[in-house]
């Protein structure tokens, strides 16, 4: 198959943007170097935010793409459309839900308020005592490295997917891969997650570390993904060591908890201190924790940008390409609404929303 567009990166951003550019009639080769990623490390959480316009805008397209995809996905996809519940711990947080469904209503997000007794009637192991929350029916979860494939079998003959793992992209935009042969078509897009600083080192990228919990089997416990408002404080704004309660549940019944964010370390080690706190944040909403059983821990990396979002669009001056990098904590959401607009970008077409706040022209120095 002769390539028109070469993907670097198969994971969940990088299947997605292959899949939208076979929908636009684009053959495309997808290189992977098999080496994992944040795709088979992270939560697999389809979360409307909105932290910023741009964020909304990004992950509201996103989840009802995947809404849209989800009758069509397989078994193993596990996709559930859960919802997210953002806990209230007090008045003051109550206030912060009613903010956030004024600003999802801007972007036509159902969304309900629930007090302290609703709340304790929908997920009753929460710890008695809680203001409320506001719930986001349209949020769900899935299984993002089963999603990943699964998006690039969809794509049929358009997509060909290739183990190899690229070691260089040179000044004409020809790939060299580490076995020394070289790949090239019209355009490239690299979508290699937090290695995209080894092929570009130019990109304002810093790994986010984050470590995950998983439990035994307890189906019922709870129902819907729960998250702390504080979360929006606590976690996701800050450049130090946070923690924040986040628990999903999985349709085997076992439970995912994070979250832990962490700066400037590469160390994939778990740390006990850190999964100590994280631990501890969420007995503190769900104390009947204590009594189950883990069965694995693990980390992985979040490619973060200074400003929280994606770089999507024309590399401002390496030749062919397009980036399609930067997903920080939320790239399982946006992978199908970033590889829409990149595609869009590629064709030359307008997108379905506007793509500026995304664009790298500007993080990017001149060569
Ligand atoms: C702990 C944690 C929790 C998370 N929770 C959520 C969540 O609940 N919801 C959500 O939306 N997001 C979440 N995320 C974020 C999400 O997982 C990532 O944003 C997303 O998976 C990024 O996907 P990606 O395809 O860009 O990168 P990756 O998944 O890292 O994939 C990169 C791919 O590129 C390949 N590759 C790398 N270098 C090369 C090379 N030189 N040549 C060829 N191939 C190469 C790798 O083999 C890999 O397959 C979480 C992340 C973490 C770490």
């Amino acid at each position: 198959m002769h390539a028109e567009v070469i993907v670097i990166g198969a994971g969940i951003v990088g299947a997605a943007c292959a899949h939208a550019l076979a929908q636009i009639g684009r053959r495309v080769l997808v290189l992977d170097a098999r080496i994992g990623g944040a795709t088979g490390a992270g939560m697999g959480h389809l979360v409307v935010m909105d932290d910023n316009p741009a964020e909304l805008a990004l992950s509201s397209h996103s989840t009802a793409q995947w809404r849209a995809l989800a009758p069509r996905m397989i078994e193993d996809c596990a996709y559930s459309a859960c919802g997210t519940l953002w806990i209230a711990a007090n008045e003051e947080e109550m206030a912060e839900a009613e903010r956030k469904q004024q600003r999802l209503r801007t972007h036509g997000i159902e969304s309900r308020l629930l007090d302290g007794a609703a709340l304790a009637r929908a997920e009753p192991a929460l710890r008695k005592g809680l203001a409320g929350a506001l719930e986001v029916p349209g949020d769900g979860i899935l299984y993002a490295p089963n999603a990943a494939r699964w998006l690039l079998a969809q794509a049929g003959d358009s997509v060909r997917v290739e183990h190899a793992k690229v070691d260089e992209i040179e000044g004409d935009g020809t790939l060299r891969l580490v076995d020394g042969s070289r790949r090239n078509a019209p355009q490239i897009v690299l979508a290699n997650g937090i290695e995209a600083t080894t092929l570009c080192p130019e990109l304002p990228i810093r790994p986010k570390k984050g470590h995950l919990l998983i439990t035994d089997r307890y189906p019922g416990t709870v129902h819907h993904q729960l998250v702390e408002l504080g979360y929006v404080t606590s976690a996701h704004h800050s450049d130090g060591d946070s923690v924040a309660f986040n628990v999903q549940p999985r349709p085997t019944g076992q439970l995912l908890i994070g979250s832990s964010r962490q700066f400037d370390t590469t160390d994939p080690a778990v740390e006990a201190p850190m999964l100590a706190r994280m631990l501890q944040r969420t007995l503190e909403y769900l104390p009947g924790l204590a009594d189950l059983t883990a069965v694995r821990s693990w980390t992985g990396m979040r490619a973060a940008t200074p400003d929280g979002l994606p770089l999507l669009g024309k590399h401002p001056w390496r030749e062919k390409l397009w980036l399609a990098v930067g997903h920080e904590g939320l790239g399982v959401t946006t992978a199908p609404g970033s590889a829409h607009l990149l595609a869009a970008l590629m064709n030359g077409a307008n997108p379905e929303f506007d793509a500026a706040p995304y664009a790298p022209r500007g993080l990017l120095e001149p060569a």
